[in-house]
């Protein structure tokens, strides 16, 4: 659909300007609080458009982000798909070569990037093998240029600046791709999710309700969520949409800066994966702080422990909200509201169903397929997630081969292993997919373990997630070493090998020496029986094995 009926980003921008022009957009940076409003925000991605079309990027050209939540990536976010251009986020925590293989394949024609994660662009440019060479244009998101490599390059002020204050935004076709990020995916390269904008127009939508986020005009909304993790979860948009005010973290935001920014703007509404809200619970147990603000807190990517909701909610009289979601789902998908009735059950039965991924949001479908068809909801039975919608993706970017295996019938086949019980709550019991997730981001098991097993003296290698109390999981390598070669040395000879190709954060916690690597029947790795003999395995995890580091 094309014209005043379609369902599009750019009535989002409109409305929020007119009716809501003196709310506030904040964003914390390195050189203290920046304060803008919808009005004048709306004038600058007018500059924004403007500036695009100067340069020469092309109407349906892809336009890359690598950059942490300010207001300024908040601009790209309306100013880049309004124009009917593609919004890629890159995550700028992702080995070098997974950022030169992403850029490539998406064939971005602009970066715009962050003054502190400059270096990190540089280096995945460097031998990129042409893989920037699409790029025509970086811009570094501040007011001057640092010393770099890349070129050419601009400040972003300098971009922005004499243009026009107002557009003439064009009648998109609701199908036109107004958003991209990629996931990893358990073997080979991540794989591209593209948003058309309606896509984004219906996550807007589905996540505004209560049944969705409950995102209301008088919330003050922070997204700690990285905005390029899925899109800080559509936060920006919905928050834009209802005409409440946003707070944005700035660069690598630490618990301190979590807590201040809450008590001196008045957060009532924020979200993140739960590594983020046990260290800020850390930090409140050493540090006062005013949470009285805050009413909700939205946590996701991870499982949320029972713990954490009922610290939230006994000592702060924080609320939380557990949602489930994927890149794939643009990514909020479900949410673990009660039903009428259950606020008066006992605080042990409501949790039952709060520690749940929850209730499937209005608009979307979803079954559970077992091995011998599709499960029933006994709270029992088990199988994969399956779930199809306005705002869930059918297919992966130039993948045919994925595509062929992750959807069917319309339906995108999650990975998820769950169960559900009788009143339709999902409770993810495993994963079928190899990958471990750490504070929120993935880590490819399989690349860990190829890559251990290139060093020269290793015979077999297999890498495990194991249960982190901080980053939820942490990767353990199990190597068989070629005869006569000693452990000791092997040991730190693969941390350094790793360290070439990945960040501190990919490293295995640990590297156990074993005999053998399990295999099933079949001769695969059975990483399950290493997983249940590991499970307790204690491993300290380097305080750098972060992945929020700059
Ligand atoms: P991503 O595409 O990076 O957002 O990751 C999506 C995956 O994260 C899901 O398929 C789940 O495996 C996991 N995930 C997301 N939310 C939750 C949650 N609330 N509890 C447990 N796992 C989750």
């Amino acid at each position: 659909m094309v014209g005043t009926t379609a369902q599009t980003l750019r009535p989002f921008l409109w409305r929020a300007a007119k009716l809501y022009p003196e709310r506030e957009v904040v964003s914390r940076t390195h050189e203290g609080i920046e304060r803008t409003t919808y009005a004048a925000y709306e004038r600058r991605v007018a500059q924004l458009a403007h500036a695009l079309d100067d340069v020469g990027v092309g109407r349906d050209d892809r336009i890359a982000t690598v950059c942490w939540n300010h207001t300024r990536h908040f601009e790209t976010y309306f100013g880049v798909p309004c124009r009917g251009s593609q919004l890629h986020t890159i995550n700028p925590l992702l080995p070098d070569h997974h950022v030169q293989y992403i850029v490539e394949n998406a064939a971005d024609a602009l970066l715009f990037v962050d003054p502190s994660l400059v270096e990190k662009v540089e280096s995945a440019s460097r031998d990129d093998g042409g893989a920037f060479d699409t790029v025509e244009q970086f811009v570094v998101m501040g007011e001057e240029v640092p010393e770099t490599s890349l070129d050419p390059v601009t400040d972003y002020e300098s971009f922005l600046a004499g243009h026009d204050e107002t557009y003439e935004w064009p009648d998109l076709d609701e199908e036109t791709p107004a958003g991209m990020c990629y996931t990893s995916g358990t073997t080979g390269r991540p794989k591209g999710v593209e948003y058309t904008q309606q896509m984004m127009w219906a996550h807007t939508m589905g996540i505004l309700p209560e049944a969705g986020l409950d995102i209301r005009a008088a919330d003050v909304v922070m997204p700690v969520v990285p905005m390029f993790h899925v899109m800080a979860w559509g936060l920006p948009h919905a928050v834009t949409a209802a005409g409440a005010k946003h707070v944005y973290p700035g660069p690598s935001p630490d618990p301190a800066d979590i807590a201040h920014l809450i008590e001196e703007e008045g957060v009532t509404f924020t979200a993140g994966v739960p590594t983020v809200w046990l260290g800020l619970l850390d930090y409140l147990e050493e540090h006062d702080a005013d949470l009285s603000s805050l009413e909700r807190i939205a946590i996701g990517g991870a499982a949320a422990p029972k713990s954490l909701i009922r610290t939230y909610e006994e000592e702060y009289d924080v609320q939380v909200l557990h949602a489930w979601g994927m890149t794939e789902t643009s990514p909020v998908a479900a949410a673990a509201h009660l039903k009428p009735g259950m606020e008066s059950w006992p605080a042990e039965k409501r949790d039952e169903k709060r520690v749940k991924q929850g209730l499937v949001l209005p608009g979307l479908e979803f079954k559970v397929i077992g091995e011998d068809g599709e499960v029933p909801w006994n709270d029992e039975e088990f199988g994969e997630l399956w779930i199809r919608g306005p705002w869930v993706t059918t297919e992966y970017f130039k993948r045919p081969d994925a595509n062929e295996t992750d959807f069917e019938d319309g339906w995108l086949k999650t990975g998820d292993v769950v169960r559900v019980d009788s009143e339709g709550y999902i409770q993810i019991v495993d994963r079928a997919k190899d990958v471990i997730k750490s504070g929120g981001e993935w880590i490819s098991s399989q690349e860990l373990e190829n890559a251990i097993m290139a060093h020269d003296d290793v015979a077999e290698a297999t890498v495990v997630g194991v249960p982190h109390e901080r980053w939820q999981e942490r990767p353990v390598a199990f190597v068989v070493a070629r005869e006569g070669v000693g452990e000791g040395p092997l040991k730190n000879d693969i941390m350094d090998f790793l360290r070439e190709d990945y960040p501190t954060w990919w490293l295995p916690d640990d590297v156990v020496y074993i005999e053998s690597v399990p295999k099933t029947a079949t001769g695969k790795f059975d990483k399950k029986v290493l997983r249940e003999e590991y499970a307790d395995h204690d491993v300290a995890a380097p305080e750098e094995a972060a992945p929020d580091d700059e």
